[in-house]
């Protein structure tokens, strides 16, 4: 029979997948001896069960009694009892932590009869009311701020601001308030018996994991729907038992710098849901020193424990219980992108971990955030105020104050700043839609700050001297100066600065490292450069770069790249030159053709000169021309008005009639799978091989003046072998004719891109006449799927993405099932019929950190991506070999 449930005490952190992140770390601290409440976790199978079959598995309630009486009888009380209640926390947690998604109730067993038991105190009654508001908004979907209202309400009449002035008596009344409240909106009264609180309770955890909120959270984060929650029921510690008691959250390092030190908030009296929201203001941790010099001293020897045992940063929720210290969770924390590289390379100095496991604890999305530009330092923009530095970035965009305004401006192209006093889970939307996050209240570890840095969004949390009010929607800064919804405002993550207006970005310091000014003093750049080294020692893969002109081909090479996996040409047709187009599509007869062509070939010749010269020594890949004509022809409804105009006023126009009936001519319905690509070189007599003469002709040139270009001359779109054969006997021709003229061999690849279905599974074929392969996987994509990108990605992509037909684009990550499997036949047969078959991929997706594995895996020679995205695959393609 499945065993659902497991003591703490028979847990360990491997057993993420049954136990969830927080109970199977909660048994992990259990057995290396720190001091845990004792518990025990209902498993994600008995979740998985529950929701599949909308109730328990039949064994789980038996299982369940047997462990709440063992845990009973270690604790000496029992849950709920009158005369000395054992009270209970249901937390839910799930594989990946999912901050504040999923429910979690504190204090089950208190009754009205028990609260007696517990004391009949203010804490007591204190303990009753949360209970109360907890279980009613969580378990019976009571709405939140009922209670909250309720309680504000009776601050006002005490005239206060603070919790701790109420007293029992005060308490108690708010504990009746809070009970009707419930039966409004429940029609029952609030559950007397302890084990029914218990048992909605965890079957309300297991419900929230298909809540809205979770279900957004899950698909921004790419976390599988189906893995369930685990539930852990822990026995009650309690911060707010007076002054000597009270609850807090840490780092072992600083998740925002990686720099170590002492790290969290701590609140006096209070429990623990009361530091996460932000709702009274925490001293430091450095503070509970004075408060309470034991616990802080057994608080810091915990944390090395748990950071020599992880090997990693941790972050912690703890709390004392009349100087008692007890841990209620740890995990290995979340960080910034920059902390996470100085980080892993701190930890290999101090002996915890190899480079090879320091480049797993990367990732390229983490460099790729880092290469993102920031505020220029020498800004003379206003300053509004400061608050902590949460999640770094340099973000701008209009004030907005709820989210409901982020979501719809930016629906509308604009860019947002969501200005919160705090945020809670219902923001997630609008924080998925803000460039940036702003908050007045919280610390590091509040709501904000942590799902912030999870998105990878720029967040400035706890200004507290800007004083936001959501009501009127309008923040007032210090000094006076007042942000209307609708302003401008600019935030920096990395300082924690709040400016008015639009301040300008620089680029930041690791991109000035891989453009070539290296800054070793700087921490970050020291770690990036170790860890960059260590990927480009460890790889297998090489990495190329799409570039089209000298100076992207030079910016690449200073990123890394070994080479151009994809020089396009059209562009080499754009511009003063489309009039030579013109007469080339216009041209009437041979004659008229090759003068066009003949004026194109030097100014081809010479674009190929500058980027053999920017390569020098290392291997360019030129794709002859891939767009449908049209493209460089004038716009189809701009040239009738102009033919009709003419024509009105009796002027001369023909030419425009030439190129109308041209471009009516060439009108597709499907361009992407019209007159394109090799097509194109077939059709139009003597376009290919004015292209490869030029290519060869300029290689030729580099080769006199004493240069070592590579060339690799790639045919678009083939879909058969024939198409392929065709092109290169011309090709191999004009070679041939170019050595003759200029006395210089060139030694000039053949080769195709295998961008169509056909192509991948004739690839046998198709090796047979191409000395390389180029995954198009673009067009692949668009061909495998039947979707036109232009057309599918605004028309329906976030509709599949939001019925998760798709976690993820395959325009962005390939395919693995679809795509990849028709690249693994090409790789497979291209190489049998070619041994030695050179593989490279172009396209998108040779940037993207998933796609780079899997082109690791399935033996490609290189991936080739923008420049930007150079040292992202350099990264990735050696996490991938280690
Ligand atoms: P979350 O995942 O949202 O942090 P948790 O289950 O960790 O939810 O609990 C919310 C808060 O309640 C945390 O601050 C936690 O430390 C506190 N808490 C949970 N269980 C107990 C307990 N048994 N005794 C005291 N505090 C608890
Ligand atoms: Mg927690
Ligand atoms: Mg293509």
């Amino acid at each position: 029979m499945t065993k659902f449930v497991y003591d703490f005490a028979e847990g360990n952190r491997d057993l993420k997948d049954l136990l969830g992140g927080k109970g199977a770390n909660l048994a992990e601290m259990t057995n290396i001896g720190l001091p845990v409440p004792p518990g025990f976790t209902i498993t994600t199978e008995a979740c998985q069960e529950y929701l599949a079959n909308g109730h328990e598995p039949a064994s789980l309630q038996q299982e369940i009694d047997e462990h709440l009486a063992a845990l009973e009888a270690q604790m000496g009380k029992k849950l709920g009892d009158a005369a000395d209640p054992l009270l209970v926390s249901v937390r839910s947690g799930a594989k990946f932590s999912m901050p504040g998604m999923m429910d979690t109730v504190l204090n089950i067993g208190l009754t009205d009869e028990s609260v007696i038991g517990l004391g009949d105190n203010r804490f007591a009654w204190d303990s009753y009311r949360r209970l109360i508001q907890m279980f009613g908004k969580t378990v019976c979907g009571v709405p939140g701020e009922d209670f909250e209202h309720a309680l504000e309400e009776l601050k006002r009449i005490r005239s206060t601001e603070d919790d701790l002035d109420l007293d029992a008596a005060d308490l108690k009344k708010l504990v009746g308030t809070f009970k009707d409240i419930f039966r409004e909106h429940t029609k029952q009264d609030f559950p007397q018996d302890p084990r029914q609180q218990l048992a909605d309770a965890i079957h309300a955890v297991f419900d929230s994991w298909n809540s809205d909120r979770a279900v957004l959270y899950r698909r921004q984060e790419r976390i599988p729907a189906d893995l369930g929650t685990a539930v852990n029921i822990c026995s009650m510690v309690f911060g707010n038992l007076g002054s000597d008691s009270g609850t807090g959250v840490a780092f072992t390092r600083d998740p925002g710098s990686g720099v170590r030190g002492v790290y969290g908030d701590y609140l006096v009296n209070a429990q623990g849901e009361d530091v996460v929201a932000g709702i009274r203001n925490t001293v430091p941790l450095q503070d509970l020193q004075q408060i309470d010099k034991n616990s802080y001293d057994q608080l810091m020897d915990i944390m090395t424990t748990l950071e020599n045992h992880y090997r990693d940063l941790c972050d912690i929720e703890f709390t004392i219980e009349r100087g008692k210290l007890w841990m209620l969770q740890t995990r290995v924390g979340k960080r910034t992108a920059a902390a996470a590289f100085v980080i892993a390379t701190q930890l290999v100095d101090e002996g915890m971990i190899d480079l090879d496991e320091a480049l797993q604890r990367v990732t390229g999305a983490q460099l790729a955030m880092l290469m993102f530009p920031r505020f220029d330092g020498s800004t003379n923009a206003e300053r509004l105020g400061k608050g902590m530095n949460a999640s770094p970035g340099a973000a701008v965009g209009k004030a907005v104050f709820d989210s409901y305004t982020a979501v719809k401006w930016s629906r509308s192209g604009e860019k947002v700043i969501l200005v919160r006093r705090e945020t809670n889970p219902d923001d997630l939307n609008g924080m998925i839609a803000a460039e940036g996050i702003l908050t007045s209240r919280g610390g590091k570890t509040s709501h904000a700050a942590v799902v912030a840095r999870g998105m990878g969004k720029t967040c400035v949390c706890g200004a507290e001297e800007l004083d936001v009010d959501t009501k009127r929607r309008r923040l007032v800064a210090p000094n006076g100066v007042v942000i209307e919804e609708g302003d401008v405002i600019s935030i920096d993550g990395s300082s924690g600065v709040v400016y008015k207006g639009s301040v300008p970005v620089v680029p930041s310091p690791v991109v000035e490292y891989f453009e070539g000014n290296v800054d070793l003093s700087d921490d970050l750049v020291r770690a990036v450069d170790r860890l960059m080294k260590h990927a480009d020692d460890a790889r297998r893969l090489g990495v190329r770069s799409n570039a089209d002109t000298p100076e992207d081909a030079e910016r690449a090479r200073r990123f890394g790249a070994q080479g151009i996996g994809l020089c396009r040409t059209e562009h080499m047709f754009l511009g003063e030159r489309r009039q030579h187009v013109e007469r080339l599509i216009l041209a009437d007869g041979d004659t008229e053709r090759a003068e066009a062509l003949e004026t194109l070939l030097p100014l081809q010749r010479d674009d190929f000169v500058g980027i053999f010269a920017a390569m020098d020594g290392l291997p360019v890949t030129v794709r002859l021309l891939d767009p449908p004509l049209h493209e460089f022809l004038p716009d189809i409804t701009e040239l009738s008005v102009r033919v009709a105009l003419a024509e009105a006023r009796g002027e001369k126009h023909e030419n425009d009639l030439r190129l109308l009936q041209a471009v009516h001519k060439l009108h597709e319905q499907n361009p992407m799978l019209g007159l394109r690509g090799v097509r194109l070189g077939l059709v139009i007599p003597g376009l290919f091989t004015m292209q490869v003469r030029a290519i060869a002709e300029a290689a030729a040139h580099r080769i006199k003046s004493g240069g070592d270009p590579k060339v690799e001359i790639m045919i678009p779109l083939v879909g058969a072998v024939q198409e392929l054969e065709a092109v290169r006997t011309d090709a191999e021709r004009v070679l041939r004719e170019v050595a003759e003229e200029t006395g210089v061999v060139v030694d000039a690849l053949i080769g195709t891109m295998i961008e169509l279905p056909r192509a991948a599974l004739t690839a046998g074929q198709i090796a047979e006449a191409a000395q390389f392969f180029s995954f198009g996987t673009n067009d692949l994509t668009q061909t495998v799927w039947g979707f036109s990108r232009d057309d599918v990605e605004a028309a329906f992509f976030s509709a599949y993405l939001e019925k998760g037909i798709f976690g993820v684009s395959p325009f962005e990550t390939l395919d693995r099932d679809g795509v990849g499997r028709l690249i693994r036949i090409a790789v497979a047969e291209g190489r049998a019929a070619r041994p030695g078959l050179k593989l490279g991929v172009c396209g998108e997706h040779g940037g993207d950190p998933d796609s780079v594995h899997f082109f690791h895996e399935v033996g490609l020679d290189y991936v080739s991506c923008s420049p930007f995205r150079v040292p992202v695959a350099r990264l990735e393609a050696g996490r991938a070999a280690t």
